[in-house]
């Protein structure tokens, strides 16, 4: 990666949110019947989405066709209403994030170059809501006292037993149209699920002004995934700006919610070290005077698999992040898989400086974990 552009400083920027306005929206026969999706349908409406579509069964078909590119648009610019299947009900343990994962969607509309739902999701990129909410909440109900990651940590077990809502999508970028993040924020907050639950969820959007003010009872994390400038600008596509999401940051703080910071994914771009301790001065000044914060911080460095490699590069032919084998060092998983991860001088490296400038620039952040 050869980027030479400087650190430059990012204000928080107020402003009307970025939201996104599918082209077509898909109603599958069986999400028809589910009460949640008139409100989905009320919403897409009202944001100006005029193809609305209900088909006459449960297959997305229509997809496929033409070139990589071609099926990469059609799916990006389509939101499919669909039932959960009940894989996709069961709540999953997501360490070192959260005790267990809930979807309320699977996909997202945004477009990083990076993408890392590119190595866990299968098939043309559509976003797919879930009507049948109230299954897909249920999980939080049966698993509410169960967790065995964060609930097991001595440093998180205060936080309850914690349920990770982004694992397969961005569900900020989508609330405009599904709702759905309100409504599990205000049933977490009123107690719906027992004491013990909380949720957390990271995004690269910023339309939070339907959740401001909400009885969230701080019991929703809400983490901004934010990056120096050089990769911001480079490798991601249809998000808020950095300084959108700081100032989204920002009010959701003075609104009480537990916040967080998602440094994702990070880099050692050409003068990495200003750039990124730029980009913490920045968050500095956003939270400057908020009372009450309660801060964390999340750093993943970029990482790749074959198979996200590969899905990425057809999505993105000219793309210029580096996915170099030979640069990287190999690392095996439990289950057979290989990521390729930064160097073992590199990593250190970064990992001694983030700890440190984070510790210095943001000294009310709590670290929860660097991979
Ligand atoms: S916002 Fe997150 S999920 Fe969406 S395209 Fe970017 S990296 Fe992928």
């Amino acid at each position: 990666m050869t980027p030479h552009d400087p650190p430059s400083p990012v204000q928080p920027r107020p402003g009307p949110p970025r939201v996104w306005l599918p082209r077509r929206v898909w109603i599958t026969a069986a999400a028809a019947e589910q009460p949640h999706t008139a409100e989905i349908v009320r919403r897409c409406e009202a944001a100006g989405v005029t193809e609305i579509e209900t088909l006459s069964g449960n297959r997305l078909t229509g997809l496929s066709g033409g070139s990589e590119r071609e099926v990469y648009a059609r799916a990006k610019s389509t939101l499919a209403v669909v039932v959960a299947p009940p894989s996709a009900l069961k709540p999953q343990p997501i360490p070192p994030s959260a005790d267990w994962r809930i979807d309320l969607a699977r996909g997202c509309p945004a477009h990083c170059q990076y993408c890392y739902l590119a190595g866990s999701l299968t098939g043309p990129p559509v976003t797919r809501l879930y009507a049948n909410l109230d299954d897909v909440l249920a999980g939080i109900g049966t698993h509410a006292g169960r967790g065995t990651v964060t609930s097991a940590s001595a440093d998180r077990a205060h936080e309850g037993t914690t349920f990770e809502l982004s694992c397969y999508t961005d569900p900020l970028g989508l609330e405009h149209l599904s709702g759905a993040l309100a409504l599990a924020i205000s049933r977490v907050g009123a107690g719906a699920y027992g004491a013990e639950a909380s949720l957390r969820f990271t995004t690269k959007y910023d339309g939070v002004g339907a959740l401001l003010d909400l009885d969230h009872a701080r019991r929703t994390r809400v983490r901004f995934s934010v990056n120096a400038a050089p990769v911001a600008r480079r490798f991601e596509g249809g998000t808020a700006a950095v300084s959108a999401r700081l100032a989204a940051l920002a009010s959701m703080a003075r609104a009480g919610y537990p916040v967080g910071l998602t440094l994702a994914p990070v880099m050692p771009v050409v003068d990495w070290r200003e750039a990124y301790g730029q980009l913490l001065d920045d968050v500095a000044t956003a939270l400057d005077g908020v009372a009450g914060l309660d801060l964390t911080a999340e750093i993943i460095t970029h990482r790749f698999t074959p198979g996200s490699k590969e899905v990425l590069l057809g999505w993105y032919p000219q793309t210029r992040l580096e996915m170099d084998e030979e640069r990287r060092t190999p690392k095996r998983s439990k289950f057979g898989g290989v990521k390729f991860v930064y160097d073992k001088t590199t990593m250190a490296e970064m990992r001694s400086w983030f700890t440190a400038e984070l510790d210095r620039r943001l000294p009310n952040a709590r670290l929860l974990y660097w991979t």
